[in-house]
């Protein structure tokens, strides 16, 4: 048994759940106000037999014991087992390479060593004759006691050896301070302090473990700011600062403000705007994005009006579009917001001011830009029409060329409507005529896809796979054959009900090739990895690409069909409690039309399996 298996089996889903909120018995089920949103008639459930929750609420999603205590701690799988497998007694050492342990050792020495950094930095801006000039900058800032305090705020003294004599002090040897990047080493072979002369922020992971710190300058340093280098426990570019103090506001306001410096989000949190992050940088990386997932889906992304701005947002989805491809530049955002189900806003700010200087102005301007923050699909829209001479008939038709693979990619048919109708009222031109060429275009699309598609369909993939089998057919096939990742666009995460499963996909799909999926896994999936790569498949997959790649689509089916149903199975259950209980009409109403959706969109399943037994069956004849 695997040690994934081994906790799932000694925890028990309502005990763990009900540590976070009240579970009130209701049929054979459980359930509570959802601990993840906040609501007046309880809509998130637990079930015991299937050892699942679900939120049929605003989350409207759910899973297992693992993916509950990810959500509810914003920390990844691995973090999870950990805090799961101490509760269940089960122990992981086993699992630990010595090589591993050694790192881990490695890492809490660095945590340690940061945050005795940042406590001496603290303690030097509080009371220390020196940092009287540092402690007159904050308050010129406009910082209060209380933020300097919560957000740790410290004062690096002048001295080339101050931090070096003080740590070193406490114990730490030098080896050590390098390593954590608190010193620089000289060509000479000497070093000395990194930070010199600055105002300090410590930078926290979600657990508000210090994982590196940035300075301002308090003398005009060639260098404004400096942030610690890249460490085996710091990497900017998958760091937010502030995470670890807005992570709960950014659950329960279900909306995360990014910014880009220290001062932005101090400023914001100090007035009250707690889900405030800062990417500390220009561009919005995909590794910061894997944060935010795990607390929400709507984004606000507040930029600068002129071409710094748009460069962020063109440089930021690159990244994105290496990992959601297809689309070209910036449209990568979109393709995020439909891979995720997310919501992607532009706060766009007035031209030389930065979030800092607005909310100490005047709180109420910077509340108004944050309503009035625009859906990024507008934003793209409004850029790409800006310069277009509507005299010019040829402009028009190249601006609709470049935006009609966006709204030829947009899922939702009403979302693509309004976005039909905007665009035609942008550049003045007829609406229907508009509506035609997109469909011509798809129509162009569909078929292009279909012939590659739907050649010779033979089912493979046999009748008796059920359940996570499933699941893990799946991805053995993808972790085999690296080539079916293109096709696998159609594949959501939340096909994958079990939390190892759906953990591995979604590295994969972050990943470049298996072994940089290797080293981004923990040692547990590490090991579930190679199971699956030694997973004997039909020797027909190997021989035939055609059918393997039938086989993988088939799959794909199958398990949004898995999903679907269980879905419908929930809700139905769900029914049937609040009918017994006499649940709240309105709940109820609201239930059946999330129950119509669910139906018909399983419908829409069965019809496409059976379409292709059909046609499997034409072509066996
Ligand atoms: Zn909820």
């Amino acid at each position: 048994m695997s040690v994934i298996d081994d906790v799932k089996q000694r925890l028990d889903i309502v005990q763990v759940v009900s540590e976070y909120t009240k579970l009130q018995k209701s049929g054979r089920n459980y359930k509570a106000s959802c601990p993840f949103h906040s609501e007046k008639n309880p809509s998130f459930f637990v079930y015991p037999d299937r050892q699942s929750w679900h939120c049929f609420g605003a989350c409207g999603t759910g899973g297992d014991i693992f993916s509950f205590i990810m959500k509810k701690e914003g920390i990844d799988f691995g973090q999870a087992l950990q805090l799961l497998a101490n509760k269940a007694g089960v122990s992981l050492a086993a699992l630990t390479t010595p090589e591993k342990q050694t790192q881990n050792k490695e890492r809490e020495k660095l945590f340690e060593i940061n945050e005795a950094a940042a406590e001496y930095y603290h303690h030097a801006l509080q009371s220390s004759s020196k940092g009287e000039l540092a402690r007159d900058y904050v308050a010129k800032r406009g910082l209060s006691a209380e933020t300097i305090k919560s957000f740790q705020l410290g004062f690096a003294p002048e001295g080339w050896d101050t931090i070096k004599q003080y740590l070193k002090g406490k114990g730490y040897g030098e080896a050590e301070l390098l390593a954590a990047g608190l010193l620089v080493e000289r060509d000479d072979g000497n070093n000395h302090d990194r930070f010199r002369n600055r105002l300090m922020f410590p930078i926290r992971n979600i657990q508000g473990k210090v994982i590196g710190l940035g300075g301002r300058a308090l003398d005009d340093s060639l260098s404004k700011y400096l942030n610690s280098p890249q460490t085996p426990v710091f990497d900017k570019s998958s760091s937010l600062y502030g995470i670890d103090r807005a992570k709960t506001a950014i659950r329960q306001k279900d909306q995360v403000i990014i910014v880009e410096g220290y001062m932005d989000a101090l400023t914001a949190h100090q007035h009250g705007y707690d889900n405030v992050v800062a990417s500390m940088g220009t561009a919005i990386t995909d590794k910061q994005l894997a944060i935010i997932k795990n607390l929400t889906k709507n984004l606000i992304l507040a930029l600068d009006a002129d071409t710094a701005g748009e460069e962020a947002i063109s440089r930021s989805s690159e990244m994105l579009d290496k990992m959601l491809p297809v689309l070209p530049s910036f449209y990568g955002w979109v393709r995020y917001e439909d891979a995720h189900n997310a919501e992607v806003k532009i706060l766009i700010l007035p031209q030389g001011k930065d979030p800092d200087e607005l909310i100490t102005e005047d709180t109420s301007q910077w509340q108004k830009l944050v309503t009035d923050a625009k859906p990024m699909v507008d934003f793209i829209f409004e850029s790409v029409t800006a310069k277009v001479d509507l005299t010019s008939a040829r402009d028009k038709s190249s601006t609709v060329e470049r935006l009609l693979p966006l709204l030829s990619e947009m899922k939702d048919p009403l979302r693509q409507a309004h976005y039909v109708e905007r665009l035609a009222r942008l550049l003045k031109i007829d609406e229907h005529a508009l509506g035609d060429t997109l469909k011509r275009f798809r129509a162009i699309e569909r078929k292009r896809r279909t012939t590659k598609d739907m050649k010779a369909y033979t089912p493979i993939v046999p009748a008796i796979i059920s359940s996570s089998p499933l699941e893990q057919y799946c991805l053995a096939l993808l972790l085999q054959y690296p080539e079916l990742k293109s096709e696998s666009t159609g594949l959501s995460p939340d096909y994958f009900e079990n939390t190892e499963n759906r953990e591995l996909f979604v590295k994969w799909q972050q990943s470049d090739d298996l072994k940089s999926l290797k080293n981004s896994l923990d040692s547990t999936l590490q090991e579930y990895l190679e199971k699956l790569l030694d997973k004997t498949l039909l020797p027909v997959i190997k021989e035939n690409e055609t059918t393997r790649h039938e086989t993988f689509n088939d799959c794909v089916t199958r398990l949004q069909e898995k999903r679907l149903k269980i879905l419908e199975a929930e809700k139905q259950e769900l029914l049937a409690i609040e009918a017994e209980t006499g649940g709240v009409e309105a709940q109820l109403a609201k239930l059946e039309e999330q129950g119509l959706e669910v139906s018909k969109q399983l419908k829409e399943v069965f019809n496409k399996l059976d379409h292709r037994r059909r046609l499997a069956r034409s072509n066996g004849q």
